[in-house]
């Protein structure tokens, strides 16, 4: 299949130039925070979180709530996986951290008690569908008792299933219990490929459960797909990409695989010479852009694609789309509280992260802590650079002047080095520089970590800890 390699527009939101890409990929964080999680430090604790909760109250607690729920646990180990997860069969090990979880909900919501609503909320993993549906029903209705929800017309409230572990009736059961919007991995239809990475997935089990969530009454259905596994190809996955249009899912994510067997275990099971090459890569890159804007479906940016008619698409066209640690959403400006193994809240102007194991997450719970263990109090320029992400990562363009409101400073003074590194961004094509807009043109959408990373201070900083595990994907 010819793909061409230089500049071809594809859609009038997104543009795809193999040459640019070439020259321009690097390694640079994905900006689901600013400052990013390597820049959280373990001088940051429990006290720093409930000052950040007690000046959220003062302040008239304004925001919405966003409730994060982590569930570790997965039944087998895919073999790309980098998540934080903990492969067992043994299901008690869900009952005793479901224990830990309730204690830990319970003190965030007394610590919330009588602020905002939630209008958000979350579960992701590991595998959320990990644990029964009887543990669901009995977790939500701990989490009602200490937290009040929107109604389901307001609020948006997700959940991340493993199709090979879920039934037709378990969708159905999820749906009643709250759930409005589903997502769910696919990775890739292609038998071949399922096996080269431990996830067999038949295609009639995940359109079945595409089917029951629509039959549900789900408002959106999310698939995610990988390139660049092993086995994969420009034809499996134009197969692939024929199939998952067929289906129609409301929202799309495609990864770039980022083969690191020496940060990621599991990644080592994986046989280096079925990986596909860099140039096949782009070349797929390239093919999963064209399939599916042709089929309809919106740039938002960052792997994510969605319906014109879907609420990030409508959200982002209304410019109020926002950028949190799950991704893109449609609530701007919640208090984040996460909760569970190793997850980050974000709250006030401050994040942070719990404790990364079991045994240490059970253990603060134990003495009746909040087991947080590092984080960060971002200063005045750390949110401004973080509204700045946040503005170009969703929007694709800075308003010069709302930013001169909000801050006492002078835009083209305050970030003159800034400016500079951009002007040779303008000059590669990736974005446009007036005296009131930054502007990202339709092929810099595509590289829009890079030009974040011109805002963010931090990198090719020392760190003040040592962070294991600490490495950016490529932009592209
Ligand atoms: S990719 Fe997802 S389902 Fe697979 S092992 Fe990792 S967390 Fe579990």
């Amino acid at each position: 299949m010819a793909v061409p390699a230089t500049a071809v527009p594809i859609s009038s939101n997104v543009q795809f130039d193999a040459a640019l890409i070439r020259k321009m990929s690097q390694q640079g964080p994905r900006y689901t925070s600013y400052p990013t999680a390597d820049r959280f430090t373990d001088s940051f604790g429990m006290g720093d979180y409930l000052q950040a909760v007690n000046s959220v109250r003062a302040m008239g607690a304004r925001n919405p709530l966003s409730l994060y729920l982590h569930i570790p646990f997965c039944d087998k180990l895919c073999y790309y996986c980098a998540c934080n997860k903990i492969i067992t069969k043994v299901r008690s090990k869900a009952d005793e951290y479901l224990t830990y979880l309730k204690r830990e909900i319970e003190i965030q919501g007394k610590l919330f008690a009588d602020m905002n609503t939630v209008e958000q909320l979350h579960f992701g993993g590991g595998t959320p569908t990990y644990i029964s549906d009887a543990q669901m029903g009995d977790l939500l209705a701990h989490l009602r008792k200490w937290f009040r929800f929107a109604t389901d017309d307001v609020g948006e409230y997700s959940i991340e299933i493993d199709p090979r572990t879920v039934s037709p009736e378990r969708v159905h059961s999820l749906r009643a219990q709250g759930f409005n919007r589903i997502s769910f991995g696919v990775q890739d239809f292609d038998e071949d490929v399922q096996k080269a990475v431990n996830r067999i997935q038949p295609e009639e089990c995940t359109l079945g459960v595409m089917q029951a969530a629509r039959d549900a009454g789900f408002r959106s259905i999310s698939i995610d797909l990988i390139y660049g596994l092993p086995k994969q190809n420009l034809i499996t996955m134009d197969k692939t990409l024929s199939k998952v249009i067929a289906a129609n899912p409301d929202r799309l994510s495609i990864y770039n695989y980022a083969h690191m067997p020496a940060l990621f275990k599991p990644q080592r099971r994986i046989n280096e010479d079925e990986l596909p090459s860099g140039e096949t890569k782009l070349d797929m890159l390239s093919l999963c852009i064209r399939r599916l804007t042709e089929a309809g479906y919106v740039y938002i940016g960052m792997d994510h694609f969605a319906k014109p008619n879907d609420e990030l698409a409508i959200a982002q066209r209304q410019g109020r789309l926002h950028r949190n640690f799950q991704g893109y959403s449609t609530h701007a400006e919640a208090e984040m509280v996460a909760m569970g193994v190793s997850a980050i809240s974000s709250v006030g102007s401050t994040y942070s992260q719990n404790e990364k194991t079991l045994e240490g997450y059970y253990e603060r719970l134990e003495q009746g802590e909040l087991p947080i263990c590092r984080g960060i109090k971002m200063n005045v320029d750390d949110l401004l650079r973080r509204i700045i992400i946040q503005m170009l990562m969703c929007n694709f363009e800075l308003s010069i002047k709302s930013v001169e409101l909000a801050y006492p400073i002078t835009f083209a003074n305050y970030f003159a080095t800034e400016l500079e590194k951009l002007r040779a961004l303008e000059a590669d094509g990736l974005l446009t520089i007036d005296q009131e807009w930054i502007t990202v043109t339709p092929k810099g959408r595509l590289l829009i970590r890079n030009i974040c990373m011109v805002f963010d201070r931090y990198l090719g900083m020392p760190r003040e800890v040592k962070v294991e595990r600490m490495h950016y994907s490529k932009t592209i």
